[in-house]
């Protein structure tokens, strides 16, 4: 089946890889909806003209505008990052200053002061975490979120990547060969280190991107001199420019903040119409019970309100191994 609808402005809602090949729009029609087996699509032919040729502030001290700005210039944003932003008073990683609040509500922060010091009305920043995995304790994971702020429409948008792709990590060591061998695993020198001693709170001395032989010995000779119990800490570098792995993972969140920016509101054509829900309950394959999985994703616009439900995102019936009665 298919049927072409006059319907309110609207861009591309879905997943534009599925927009047919034959489809034209022209001028006049403004939306057209698809609708074919279970799938539901919207278009139009109105672009978001809401971000072209405005200026975004990016607020970063660690060059995130290499992987950040090339995907926002996309959509017509010239990105700016200001020489006089320090985002350190926000929170580091080496622990000399305290995150304030949670992961969103510090990358909020750096972005709202970039507007504060700018007086633009677009401010763009991100903000990384390393935790251990949930289920599995000993293996580290990286959580990427990036924010858009846009005061003129009052917008506020988040990219987000979850990724087990992280050489996060720490040593106690007491000579130069461990430093070595810490060094090899995690990376060494395409990704930095950071070496201190006693610990890197009470410490006064904190060296940080080390990148090459002769600055690790240097470092490590040093903090072994000077520490007060013979044990030198090292550490991965998690500074963007000075993480290749993590610069990676802020592109991926960066991309999907472009994905959320590309998604409007059927009803009002806002953008960053998204998930704010899943519900679970995806029946077993084999007897039909609900499961811990889901069933469908609710999205929801933050300017109207409107809500939908997308029904069988992962498919129709789950595995009966993930069934509590099929597979106790
Ligand atoms: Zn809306
Ligand atoms: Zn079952």
């Amino acid at each position: 089946m298919r049927m072409i609808l006059i319907a309110p402005p609207l861009h591309f809602y879905k997943n534009s890889d599925r927009i047919p090949q034959n489809i034209k729009f022209s001028s006049t029609i403004k939306c057209a909806v698809i609708s074919g087996n279970s799938d539901l699509m919207y278009f139009t032919t109105k672009m978001p003209q809401l971000f072209s040729n405005r200026v975004a502030i990016l607020a970063t001290m660690h060059q995130k505008e290499i992987v950040i700005a090339p995907l926002l210039e996309q959509l017509g944003i010239k990105v700016i990052v200001p020489q006089n932003l320090n985002t350190d008073v926000f929170g580091t990683f080496t622990r000399e200053i305290e995150r304030p609040g949670t992961q969103i509500e510090a990358a909020r922060l750096k972005a709202q002061k970039a507007l504060a010091l700018t007086g633009e009305t677009l401010a763009i920043a991100s903000e990384g975490t390393f935790c251990p995995h949930p289920s599995l304790p000993y293996i580290s994971t990286n959580r990427e979120i990036v924010i858009f702020l846009d005061k003129e429409n009052e917008l506020e948008i988040i990219g987000e990547e979850f990724s087990l792709e992280t050489n996060h990590n720490f040593q106690i060591i007491q000579n130069i060969e461990e430093a070595y061998n810490f060094a090899k695993k995690v990376g060494f020198p395409e990704h930095g280190l950071i070496v201190t001693y006693d610990s890197p709170k009470n410490s006064g001395e904190i060296f940080k991107g080390i990148i090459t032989d002769e600055q690790l010995e240097d470092a490590v000779n040093f903090a072994l001199k000077n520490s007060s119990n013979g044990k030198v800490h090292i550490e991965t570098d998690m500074r963007a420019m000075y993480n290749p792995t993590r610069m990676k993972n802020i592109e991926k969140a960066t991309r999907n903040l472009l994905k959320k920016i590309n998604t409007f509101c059927p009803s009002c054509g806002t953008p960053g119409f998204g998930i704010t829900q899943r519900i679970k309950g995806l029946p077993c394959a084999s007897c039909h019970t609900p499961t811990l999985l889901t069933r469908a994703l609710k999205y929801q616009c933050k300017k109207c309100g409107f809500s939908q439900e997308e029904l069988f995102p992962d498919g129709k019936y789950a595995d009966p191994g993930q069934c509590m009665y099929c597979n106790p």
